[in-house]
């Protein structure tokens, strides 16, 4: 019997807050231990949260840029178990009525739409850190740092048929978290997690199967890797006549397998109820209205348009929308300001990028401070006309970055025009004629390659400064005669 998968997500994403999501203590990583705390996120008896504004400004840009409707009213809830890092005894987060309800994201170059159910703010919980592996020397250690960071959970439909869907909606919502500012996107800190639930459900039927949750997969790979061996186990287990039991499992990346957790029937009851501590989060409608306007262009869209207007490839859309949320902008501003797309985009995704990577910094906004998009087109224009060749080119960029003068200043200086005066050159040419009778030879007896020998000898004489086209000609004219 074949089956189909069917998956839906909890995806839980740090918001990118100062300070925390119901008191002023920081957010920041990567602090000393127990250095980010207050009797609020430590849960002292008697103190009472507040909620963060900018907490909620955030959790409605990804609402609205994922097409919820935002709730007018929504309850936070009191989620109640216990676990040494919770040190209240429960986490505030919104149950029955959540933030915002019934959105929506279609995975890229498809028309896949996956259905967003829910997305609810909550607070994080503290971190165990354990240490030791024999009973004898087993530590556990609890750092509150975390505790009280605002998160949202974004809870999909059950809309998804195969593990590179998953991976897709999980690699499309990413990128809009960060495009929106909404999340730092790093998953190896552990700011964007994702619960995968799954089950299988033989082809053709409607209702849907027993679902496994595998909790806590922090890399796409991981996700992927998790759901492709937990659809495989489902499988094994209907083919050969068993039942899939509703269960809690987690993913064992050093054993590329997945590990039963919990059973339903050990699911903790977290007994929800409001939280008296804190009233109804009312919404006003022109609250939502200046968010959606404050919502950038989200990536997808910005590649269809850069391949619509500038003619750029799939390929090239993709890099320079992805990673470095600044140089799509950097790129159209090089447009804008008279240099030919095609030449922009090179630039933008060679020397520019080499650049960034060379600096370790993702910011765009270092280049720009040092060439202006308009200042960086002047000397992509000097290429196109041929005043200097590309070689040069590379060059003055270099100086340009680290002199913060403009290409005409650094060219005119440094005498880099590049050299289309046959005359100009003609000396040279014998020269390298001469040096190198046995390449003349070679390109005599039919070997075509040894003339771009030559014309390279000729550049490097002329420091790159020679057009090489006319070069070409005439070494050409000297050899054929
Ligand atoms: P639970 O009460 O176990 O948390 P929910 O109904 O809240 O379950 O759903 C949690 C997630 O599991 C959602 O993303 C939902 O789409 C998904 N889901 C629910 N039922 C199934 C199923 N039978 N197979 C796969 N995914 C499912
Ligand atoms: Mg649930
Ligand atoms: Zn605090």
């Amino acid at each position: 019997m074949e089956f189909e998968p069917v998956i839906g997500l909890e995806i839980h994403a740090q918001l990118l807050t100062q300070t925390k999501i119901f008191c002023g203590c920081s957010t920041s990583f990567g602090a000393p231990a127990n250095t980010q705390g207050c009797p609020v996120c430590l849960g002292l008896p008697g103190a009472l949260p507040v909620l963060n504004r900018a907490a909620v400004e955030l959790g409605l840009r990804a609402a609205v840029a994922l097409g919820c409707r935002v709730e007018s009213t929504s309850i936070f809830a009191r989620k109640n178990y216990f676990y040494p890092d919770l040190p209240k005894g429960y986490q505030i987060s919104q149950y029955e009525l959540p933030l915002a309800t019934g959105g929506h994201l279609t995975l890229p170059d498809s028309d896949i739409d996956i259905g967003i159910t829910r997305i609810h703010l909550e607070e994080d919980a503290g971190k165990s850190v354990h240490e030791g592996y024999l009973d004898s020397d087993r530590k556990t250690y609890l750092d509150f740092n975390r505790s009280g960071v605002p998160l949202i959970e974004i809870v999909t439909e059950p809309d998804m048929r195969s593990s590179a869907d998953a991976k897709a909606f999980f690699v499309a919502l990413r990128e809009i978290l960060v495009a929106l500012a909404v999340n730092d996107g790093n998953m190896e800190e552990g700011s964007l997690r994702c619960d995968a639930n799954v089950s299988i459900r033989p082809d053709g039927q409607s209702a849907l199967g027993v679902k496994a949750e595998v909790k806590n997969l922090n890399s796409f790979r991981f996700l992927e890797r998790a759901l492709d061996h937990e659809i495989a186990r489902q499988h094994e287990v209907l083919s050969s006549g068993g039942r899939v039991i509703q269960e809690t499992r987690l993913w064992d990346a050093g054993a590329d397998r997945t590990a039963a957790m919990r059973s339903k029937e050990e699911a903790p009851d977290y007994r929800y109820f409001p939280e008296p501590d804190l009233p109804p989060l009312r919404i006003t409608e022109a609250w939502v209205d200046e968010v959606r306007r404050s919502v950038p262009e989200l990536p997808a869209a910005t590649r269809d348009r850069l391949r619509a207007k500038y003619g750029l490839t799939r390929d090239q859309a993709e890099q320079v929308t992805q990673i470095r949320p600044g140089l799509a902008p950097y790129f159209e501003e090089l447009v804008e300001a008279s240099a030919p797309a095609r030449a922009a985009i090179n630039w933008t995704l060679g020397e520019l990028t080499r650049k960034l990577n060379d600096e370790q910094t993702d910011e765009v906004g270092v280049i720009r401070e040092r060439i202006s998009p308009e200042s960086l087109s002047r000397l992509i224009v000097l290429v196109e006309r041929g005043t200097i060749s590309g070689t040069v080119a590379k060059d003055v960029f270099e100086k340009m970055y680290v002199e913060g003068e403009s290409a005409e200043a650094i060219v005119e200086r440094d005498g880099l025009a590049q050299i289309d005066d046959a005359n100009a050159l003609s000396g040279t040419v014998r020269e390298v004629l001469s040096q190198h009778a046995d390449a003349v030879e070679q390109y005599r007896s039919g070997k075509r390659g040894a003339l771009g020998f030559l014309v390279g000898q000729v550049m490097k004489a002329t420091q790159g400064k020679a057009n090489p086209k006319v070069v070409d000609k005439l070494l050409r004219e000297a050899i054929d005669g």
